[in-house]
C-alpha cells in the first residue's frame, strides 16, 4: 500500500501562494518535476496524515472486496472521545500528533488483504478480513493501548462502530454510513466502547429520519395535542394542577408515544420547536380557564435540556406570560435532574432567574441524575419529583432497598423544606405508603392518567375546583412538631401521620 508521508504539494503552493502571490504559486506548480504524481497523490491523500482520504478508501476497499469474493471482511469506523476537549485544553498540534500516531499504527499493520484511511477530523476507517472476531479485538487492543500510552494528563480513549459485510452489493460509502451508526450508539457510553450494527439500528435510524422530517407539518396541522395528567394531594386527594404531556396524532401511524418521538428530537435540537409549542398552547389553556372563571391550577411542562442551551430561555417564558397575561405561577416548569449535573452553572443561574420571574421550577426525574446532596441545598427548586418506575420490576430484597431510598430522601427534601411530588404511583398500597413517609403530592395511573384536555376540565370541577394548592407540611404523631425536624431525626414511618396545617 502506498502510503508514506511526503510533503504536501498544497501545502507548498499554499505557502508560494500567501508569500509571494499567485504567479509564484503557478510557476511553483510548473517547476514540479513529478507534478502528475504528486498531483495524483494529493488527490488521494489526507494531507495530515498521509493516510487514503475518503474517496480513495472507498476505491480501495472496492478493490479488496472483489479481490477476494469468499473472504468474510468488517469494515470499522474510529473515533476519539472528547477530542475536540483535547484540543482545546491543549493545542491543535498535540492534537495533530495523536492523529498521525493513530495513522502509524495503522500503517505498521500487518493485516494482508486490507484498506484504511482517515475519513474526516477525527474519524478514521479500516476494512479488514474478519473470521472469528480476534482479529476485531486485536485491532482495538492495539489502537487502545496506541492512544492510552499518548498522554499521562490527559485520559484519551476511542470508540469503534463496527460493520460486518454482510451485503456485498452496497456501496462501500453505505457501508462507512453503517458502522456509523453503530458508532453513535458506542458514543453513548463514555469510555472506550463499542457496539456492531444491525439491522434494527437501520430501522431505527430510517423511522426517527421519517418522524423528523414529518415534524414541521405535524406542528402546521396541529397533529400535536396536549394531554395532561393531574397531579393530586396525597392527603385531600383533590387535584393541585397537571403536568403537559405530548401526544402526537399521526395521520398515517396513528398515536405515537412521546417515548418514541422526544429522544430523537432531543437528538437533533428538533425538540426546540416543539416545546415552544407545547408551552404556547398550556398559555392558551390557562387563559382560557381564567377567561371562563374556572380557577385554574397550575399546569407544569417539560422544559428539556437542549432547550436549557438557548440563551433567550428566560426572555421567551416571561414573553409568553406576558402575551397571554397570565400570572407566571401557574407556569410550572419541570427540568431534569441530569441537566443540572451536565452544566450545574448555566442551568443554575437560569433557573435562579426563571424562579426570580415567578415560574416554579420542578426537578423532574429527581434520583436519576446523581446530584449531590451538597450540590441540592444549593439548587433553585421548588419541587422535587420522583419516578417510580425504579421501583418496578425488581427483587422482594432490591424493592426493600428502594422504599428505604424513597424514605431517606422524603427525610431529606423536608430538611430542604422541598416538597415531594411522586410519579408513576400505580397502586393504592404504594399512595399508602408514599402518604405514610410524607410525600405530598402524587401523579400516576392510579390517580389518573394522562387524558385529553376536556376531560382534564371535566375532572377538575368533578375533584371541587375550589382546592387551592398550598404546600403543605406533615407533622409528626409523636411530638406534633413540623416533620422537617421529626423526620431528620429519623423516625420510623409508622410514626409519621399527615396532618394538613
Ligand atoms: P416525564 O416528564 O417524566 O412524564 C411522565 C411520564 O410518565 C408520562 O409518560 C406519563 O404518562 C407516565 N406516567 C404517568 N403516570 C404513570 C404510571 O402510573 N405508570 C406508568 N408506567 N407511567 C406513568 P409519557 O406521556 O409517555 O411521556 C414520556 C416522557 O416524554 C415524559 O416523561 C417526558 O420526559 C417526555 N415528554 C412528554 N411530553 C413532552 C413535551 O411536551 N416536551 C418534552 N421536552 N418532553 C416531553
Ligand atoms: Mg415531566
Ligand atoms: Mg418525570
Amino acid at each position: 500500500m502506498e502510503q508514506k508521508h511526503p510533503r504536501s504539494l498544497t501545502e507548498e503552493l499554499l505557502h508560494a501562494y500567501y508569500e509571494h502571490g499567485s504567479d509564484a504559486a503557478i510557476s511553483k506548480l510548473a517547476s514540479e518535476g513529478n507534478l502528475r504524481e504528486r498531483f495524483l497523490y494529493m488527490l488521494r491523500h489526507d494531507t495530515l496524515t498521509g493516510l487514503y482520504n475518503k474517496t480513495a478508501f472507498c476505491h480501495e476497499a472496492e478493490q479488496v472486496l472483489r479481490q477476494n469474493p469468499t473472504m468474510r471482511f468488517e469494515l470499522m469506523v474510529v473515533n476519539i472521545n472528547r477530542f475536540k476537549a483535547l484540543n482545546d485544553i491543549f493545542n491543535e498540534h498535540i492534537g495533530n500528533e495523536l492523529l498521525q500516531q493513530i495513522a502509524s499504527l495503522f500503517n505498521a499493520l500487518t493485516l494482508r488483504p486490507c484498506a484504511y484511511g482517515r475519513l474526516h477530523a477525527d474519524n478514521f476507517v479500516i476494512l479488514y478480513p474478519e473470521e472469528t472476531g480476534s482479529t476485531r479485538r486485536r485491532l482495538m487492543t492495539s489502537l487502545d493501548v496506541t492512544v492510552a500510552s499518548f498522554s499521562l494528563e490527559y485520559r484519551v480513549d476511542l470508540s469503534f462502530g463496527i460493520y460486518p459485510v454482510a451485503d456485498r452489493d452496497l456501496t462501500v460509502h453505505t457501508m462507512c454510513d453503517r458502522a456509523f451508526m453503530a458508532l453513535s450508539k458506542a458514543k453513548k457510553k463514555n469510555t472506550s466502547s463499542y457496539a456492531v450494527y444491525d439491522e434494527a439500528m437501520r430501522q431505527r435510524i430510517v423511522e426517527e429520519q421519517m418522524l423528523l422530517s414529518n415534524l414541521p407539518k405535524g406542528i402546521e396541522d396541529e397533529n400535536f395535542v396536549i394531554y395532561l395528567q393531574p397531579k393530586f394531594d396525597f392527603v385531600t386527594e383533590k387535584i393541585v394542577g397537571a403536568e403537559a404531556l405530548v401526544r402526537w396524532r399521526h395521520p398515517r401511524l396513528g398515536f405515537i408515544s412521546p417515548a418514541k418521538f422526544i429522544p430523537a428530537f432531543e437528538r437533533t435540537g428538533a425538540i426546540l420547536r416543539l416545546d415552544k409549542y407545547v408551552w404556547e398552547k398550556v398559555c392558551q389553556l390557562l387563559r382560557k380557564e381564567l377567561d371562563a372563571g374556572i380557577s385554574a391550577k397550575p399546569v407544569s411542562v417539560n422544559v428539556s435540556r437542549v432547550d436549557l442551551y438557548n440563551q433567550n430561555l428566560v426572555q421567551h417564558f416571561k414573553d409568553l406570560v406576558h402575551k397571554y397575561g397570565l400570572p407566571p405561577q401557574l407556569l410550572e416548569l419541570e427540568i431534569t435532574e441530569s441537566a443540572y449535573v451536565d452544566r450545574p452553572q448555566d442551568i443554575v443561574r437560569m433557573t435562579k432567574e426563571l424562579q426570580a420571574a415567578g415560574f416554579p421550577i420542578l426537578m423532574d426525574d429527581f434520583g436519576s441524575g446523581f446530584s449531590s446532596l451538597n450540590m441540592l441545598k444549593d439548587l433553585p427548586v421548588d419541587v422535587l419529583k420522583m419516578d417510580l418506575k425504579f421501583l418496578a420490576d425488581t427483587t422482594p430484597e432490591a424493592a426493600e432497598r428502594a422504599r428505604n431510598i424513597l424514605i431517606s430522601v422524603v427525610r431529606m427534601a423536608k430538611g430542604l423544606q422541598t416538597p415531594v411530588i411522586v410519579e408513576g404511583v400505580e397502586t393504592k398500597e404504594q399512595a399508602q405508603f408514599l402518604r405514610d413517609i410524607g410525600c405530598e403530592y402524587a401523579q400516576g395511573y392510579y390517580y389518573a392518567k394522562p387524558v385529553a384536555v376536556p376531560a382534564y376540565e371535566q375532572m377538575l370541577q368533578d375533584n371541587g375546583a375550589e382546592h387551592q394548592p398550598e404546600l403543605r407540611r406533615f407533622n409528626c404523631a409523636k411530638c406534633d412538631q413540623d416533620c422537617a425536624h421529626c423526620t431528620m431525626l429519623a423516625a420510623p414511618p409508622e410514626l409519621l401521620q399527615p396532618q394538613a396545617r
